[in-house]
């Protein structure tokens, strides 16, 4: 017996598609379409979000990703702006047009995060924080659900059966990496699990190659992969200067190398007969410096 109910696919092969609005008109993610999230790791400034949230629109990308509330490892790292980062993300919304998303790590901030967010994320650590699932069921807003660094398919896909047998129903799995034996990345990226959760679900799964590797160097293979193996979508930490990021600097890239990223991806979503609509490709316009 299938204990996610609701996640299961069911033999059936419709799948479910999300649809964000945006000034620029829907943005889908889900069955037929690549969607690229990308944005810096966290809301540094106001300067930084609006420098990174024009970058994010001007080579094409979707969703502009930033937290405010930053779930950090040890409690002495910058920990996000709060509900001060929430302003300069409402900002950046407003400025581009992009549509927003952005963590939410505590039921106390469901309300604040959702004056400004299209999207809401949960992250790894907080998978199977039940509690917050819970209100989050309660909402009508699309969730991405990252796996849990030591969650099983399983246990990730009951994960979002809670957000869903509440009766929010927009779930978007994100595989981010999970914690093996292997030192030499930040987590081992399991890209296996985008056919085989393709196979057990019908929630549309997307991939961040940032966190799933730590390394900038493999974001953009690690993305072109991603998108070969089925992934509806992509989250890509990028910074204007990854060198300066208060957070995640060594696993970001910089406009140079996003600009060839989207390129790159653009090329597998055709191969893969995904639509791929770049919002404004334009060149970058911003000098690189991890150029490789
Ligand atoms: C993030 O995307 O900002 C993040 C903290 O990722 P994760 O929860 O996957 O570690
Ligand atoms: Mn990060």
């Amino acid at each position: 017996m299938i204990p996610y109910k609701l996640a299961a696919r069911n033999g059936s092969n419709i799948n479910t598609t999300i649809q964000i609005s945006s000034q620029e008109g829907p943005c889908l993610i889900g069955e037929g379409s690549l969607t690229v999230i990308a944005g810096p790791c966290a809301v540094e400034s106001e300067e930084s979000i609006l420098t990174n949230a024009f970058l994010v629109k001007e080579m094409g990308a979707h969703i502009l990703r930033g937290g405010a509330f930053k779930p950090r490892t040890s409690p002495y790292s910058f920990p996000g702006l709060g509900v001060e980062g929430l302003k300069y993300l409402a900002l950046a919304k407003k400025e581009t047009g992009l549509p927003v998303v952005t963590e939410v790590m505590d039921v106390r901030d469901i309300d604040k995060v959702m004056e400004v967010a299209d999207l809401l994320q949960v992250g790894s650590r907080n998978m199977q924080n039940f509690p917050l699932l819970q209100e989050l069921s309660r909402l009508q807003v699309p969730i991405i659900l990252k796996r849990g660094f030591a969650a099983t398919v399983e246990e990730w896909l009951l994960a979002a059966e809670y957000i869903m047998s509440g009766g929010n129903h927009q779930v978007i799995l994100c595989e981010r990496g999970i914690r093996t034996f292997e030192a030499s990345t930040r987590n081992t990226i399991d890209l296996g699990v985008v056919p085989l959760v393709k196979e057990l679900c019908h929630l549309p799964i997307i991939v961040d190659p940032s966190h799933g590797t730590g390394k900038w160097q493999m974001v953009r293979p690690i993305a072109k992969a991603a998108v070969a193996a089925g992934a509806d979508g992509i989250m890509i930490e990028i910074h204007h200067h990854p060198e300066e990021a208060l957070s995640d600097g060594e696993q970001s890239l910089n406009p140079q190398n996003f600009a060839r990223l989207m390129t790159e991806v653009g090329m597998i979503a055709k191969v893969e007969g995904k639509e791929f609509l770049r919002i404004n490709p334009s060149p970058p316009m911003h000098s690189s410096l991890n150029a490789d």
